[in-house]
């Protein structure tokens, strides 16, 4: 025996105690999730199924990151995907087929630039695009996007591979100057699952780790619980969960994913946010069937101070006392100013001590004035906006020493003060629309209650945190 023989059979036993180890890891694994399974002596296919059951197991957790977090009975955070995968559709590789050679859209990168830069004529490149359907998919390519080239010896361009939408691959084959088209259907399925996860550092992280993409987390925070959470505010051991529709391909997730419902708990209270749509919009609501969405925000530039209050005041131009009649915030100049609430445009221009001010007009007997604004939005008199829409900029125009908002809310006519002035709450839904709400929300809310039992209920027995006293 030389050395290296020697050397390769010593490394073959390694890996056959690699695998008595894994194999036993796995036996514990799985004794412990499917203690039933374990009564009965496993034969040899059993094995190997489990075995497969672990392969697949391996791949999710790399398609999926935070799936793997499952497994390891130390890590806070984990995630159940419910529903079995989509197929995933191996390509093996044809016999005759072209080899493709795949190339990644560089950020900046044009279609042009890309085919210089392989050495391929911008006259076949032309010839791609005389097809409209092509064109408009190919002029829209964005960084990542995956174009596909199978070459001749010569380096001539014989095939072109793109996917011109999500659910369609195009591939074209080049020949003596023509060419033939060939439409690939790529199928994709939609998956609910159930993420949750308790934070331990950040949100972020946390809703990452449990395989939310990250415009599922700003739903969350930035739509859903934006008017009764301040994340600032969200402490380690807070927790969150979501019911999120998603699309798949190929083993692939592509989109966001919708978030059909959540709940997130902090600081002891278990807030919920359930989708639904109603007039042609889609919201969020209560388990009980309130719009989350206030019918007014509480600041109308977000993170800025409150550098004047409501009430009687030395005025810092005028000089003497006078009635102050809305609530200053100090901004930098062209800071955006929202709508506080859906509304009708009342008055967009100038008044006098006011500069440039808005008046919108919220229905009820509900009015909010902003002055001082440096320039308007898009907007003109009789116009609805949303809540939230950008209705001007802040800015120092009229009487004033400084860069600021000078917001008012009247209530019929009278002034209130908008930090302490009781809002009234957006309409409820009711009847029909009522019973369909619900008949969407319960489900989707039993999910998230059955996820959670399963990871926290040890949890909350242990430590007292009781998590079952929602209504
Ligand atoms: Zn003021």
């Amino acid at each position: 025996m030389t050395l290296s023989d020697h050397g390769r059979a010593r490394k073959q036993q390694f890996k056959r105690r690699l695998g008595i180890l894994h194999a036993t890891l796995l036996r514990r694994t799985l004794k412990k999730r499917f203690p039933a399974a374990f009564n009965t002596r496993w034969g040899r296919s059993q094995w190997i199924h489990a075995s497969l059951f672990a392969t697949i197991g391996a791949l999710l957790a790399t398609i999926i990151p935070g799936f793997s977090a499952q497994l390891e009975p130390s890590s806070q955070v984990r995630t159940i995907l419910p529903l079995s995968l989509p197929p995933l559709t191996l390509q093996a590789p044809a016999a005759e087929g072209p080899h493709w050679e795949i190339v990644q859209i560089q950020p900046g990168q044009t279609l042009g630039g890309l085919f210089a830069q392989m050495g391929l004529s911008a006259q076949v490149m032309h010839q791609i695009l005389e097809s409209a359907a092509n064109r408009e998919a190919l002029t829209r390519l964005r960084p990542g996007a995956e174009l596909g080239f199978a070459r001749g010896e010569d380096g001539s361009l014989l095939g072109f591979r793109f996917d011109r939408s999500p659910s369609q691959r195009v591939e074209l084959s080049l020949a003596g100057g023509k060419i033939h088209e060939k439409v690939l259907e790529r199928a994709t399925t939609t998956r609910i699952a159930v993420a949750s996860a308790e934070i331990t550092h950040s949100l972020y992280a946390a809703g990452r780790k449990a395989g939310l993409s990250p415009a599922s987390i700003a739903v969350m925070t930035d739509e859903i619980f934006k008017y009764d959470i301040d994340f600032k505010d969200v402490q380690p051991g807070d927790r969150f969960s979501a019911v999120v529709e998603e699309t798949w391909r190929e083993g692939e997730r592509i989109g966001a994913g919708k978030i059909l419902a959540a709940t997130f708990t902090t600081n002891g209270k278990t807030y919920s946010g359930i989708r639904f749509e109603h007039n042609g919009k889609t919201e969020y609501y209560t388990a009980d069937g309130r719009p989350l969405k206030k019918s007014f925000i509480r600041m109308p530039i977000p993170y800025a101070r409150l550098s004047s209050k409501f009430g009687a005041r030395h005025h810092p131009v005028l000089g003497k006392m006078r009635m102050h009649k809305g609530v200053d915030y100090a901004a930098g100049t062209g800071t955006p100013i929202m709508a506080a609430g859906d509304a009708k445009v009342q008055f967009v221009g100038q008044q006098r001590g006011y500069g440039n001010v808005v008046i919108l007009d919220h229905g009820r007997g509900h009015t909010t004035l902003y002055a001082h604004m440096s320039r308007f939005g898009k907007i003109r008199p009789g116009q609805h906006v949303a809540q939230g829409t950008v209705i001007g900029y802040v800015g120092s125009t009229g009487l004033a020493t400084g860069p600021h908002l000078h917001y008012e809310f009247r209530v019929n006519g009278q002034h209130r003060n908008p930090l302490s002035v009781t809002m009234p709450p957006p309409e409820p839904l009711k009847g029909a629309e009522l019973a369909a709400f619900k008949a969407q929300a319960a489900p989707a809310l039993a999910r998230i209650e059955s996820m959670e039992q399963l990871m926290y209920a040890s949890a909350a027995g242990n430590g007292g945190k009781s998590g079952g006293k929602r209504g």
